[in-house]
């Protein structure tokens, strides 16, 4: 189909719900996309922090295949390998001791609430509230979306699950304002992703973790944007110091087969009895059999270091540029915020040169490309990116 039977197409057949970039994706290899005039783009998206592998990796590729042709799905009512051996893997290297799967970040999210209710629930206990911090994102769903600390995305479709909490983040006068004797849980994003990449402070997250324990209270990490090697490290918690109860994973996890996961220690795990919740496709074969190609890889020695490194390459390149206010985040979890409000017209400059990124507002760019990326691709992002940045610059300047 051409273009612009595409872009006619789309705008009759589909809900009105996504600001598109001009560019029509056909293919991919590596880290590198491919429109359909088959120009070529150095991918800094990755399908917002999904595509682990990039594209076309042999192993995923490989795993999907295989998956598809013995058997691609079946009902929870069954019992099946990938499932099993998936969550294996991920309590053999976590401090978690059982997993629920789900199919996407929201639905992950919706787990882990209703996993700290239950908890409660069982003790006997009315402890419901679950706070959150402002400006955090944790999905579009109702509870995840009641949970998400922006009014933006809340305002038009009030009411919302009562219950919810908003505190700034970074900020535990405040938490410990907040708390009352319904407090079930507090739930954040080690580094807060689709509000511009901001980290919390680790003394922060510690005090949280302390407070929590202290206070009966559990604590969610939402790792969704965060997890699965992401920020250099399996987990992004593991740069903090601090281990929640509970965190909940997706976008990197089968790098691009939907997948949604909440951990959870065994004292909240075993909340969940059969009945409290399921999913008629979370723990399929084919998504956790493309998880399981990803640890693989994630997991191999030297991965994740690379990641650390590879993210240190990308800061040097772009700390202190002309333009650039702040370089900010861990591994190759990275926001840039210009010093002009121009971020809008940098992914354009981008996009023309062959660059994808994605700006947050007009004052952040946001870095989270395939976790395979090659220090010679990161080189060329950088100096591509600088130039935008300049050009971008002198053009508002004008
Ligand atoms: N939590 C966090 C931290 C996220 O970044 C996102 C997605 N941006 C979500 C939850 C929701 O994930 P999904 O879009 O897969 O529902």
């Amino acid at each position: 189909m051409e273009y612009k039977e595409l872009i006619e197409k789309e705008s009759k057949y589909l809900m009105q719900t996504y600001r598109r970039k001009p560019v029509y994706l056909v293919s991919g290899k590596g880290s590198y996309v491919y429109d359909d005039a088959g120009n070529k783009y150095l991918d800094l998206v990755a399908g917002i922090a999904v595509n682990t592998l990039g594209y076309a990796h042999p192993k995923l590729t490989a795993a999907v295949e295989t998956a598809v042709k013995t058997l691609h799905h079946t009902s929870n009512l069954f019992y099946t390998r990938p499932q099993v051996e998936l969550a294996q893997k991920l309590v053999e290297n976590s401090p978690f001791d059982r997993v629920f799967f789900a199919n996407s970040g929201a639905e992950a999210v919706e787990g882990a609430i209703k996993l700290a209710r239950k908890y409660w629930w069982q003790k006997g206990e009315e402890k419901y509230e679950i706070i959150s911090a402002v400006n955090s994102f944790h999905g579009r769903t109702m509870g995840a979306l009641s949970a998400t600390g922006q009014e933006k995305y809340q305002k038009p479709f009030r009411p919302l699950v009562p219950g919810f909490v908003y505190v700034p983040y970074n900020d535990l006068n405040a938490l410990e304002k907040a708390l009352t004797s319904k407090t079930a849980a507090v739930i954040l994003e080690p580094v807060q992703g689709e509000s511009g990449v901001n980290p919390a402070d680790p003394a922060y997250l510690q005090k949280v973790a302390e407070l929590c324990r202290e206070k009966n209270i559990l604590l969610i990490f939402d790792e969704v944007q965060t997890g699965v090697g992401r920020t250099g490290k399996l987990f992004a918690f593991e740069h903090f110091g601090v281990v929640p109860d509970i965190i909940t994973l997706a976008k990197g996890l089968a790098g691009g087969v939907p997948i949604g996961a909440v951990l959870a220690k065994e004292e909240v795990a075993k909340a969940f009895e059969p009945g409290d919740h399921a999913s008629t496709f979370g723990g399929n074969p084919l998504a956790c059999t493309a998880a399981l190609a990803v640890l693989e890889e994630v997991l191999a020695p030297g991965f994740l270091e690379e990641v650390l490194d590879k993210g240190k390459l990308f800061y040097s390149l772009l700390v202190d540029a002309p333009g650039i206010k702040e370089v900010r985040g861990y591994g190759l979890m990275l926001g840039i915020e210009l010093n002009f409000p121009g971020a809008g017209r940098v992914s354009d400059i981008l996009l023309a040169k062959g660059v994808l990124i994605n700006n947050i507002g007009e004052w952040i760019l946001r870095i989270v490309p395939p976790l395979i990326i090659t220090r010679e691709e990161i080189r060329e992002a950088s100096e591509k990116i600088l130039l935008a940045v300049k050009e971008a610059g002198t053009d508002g300047a004008l």
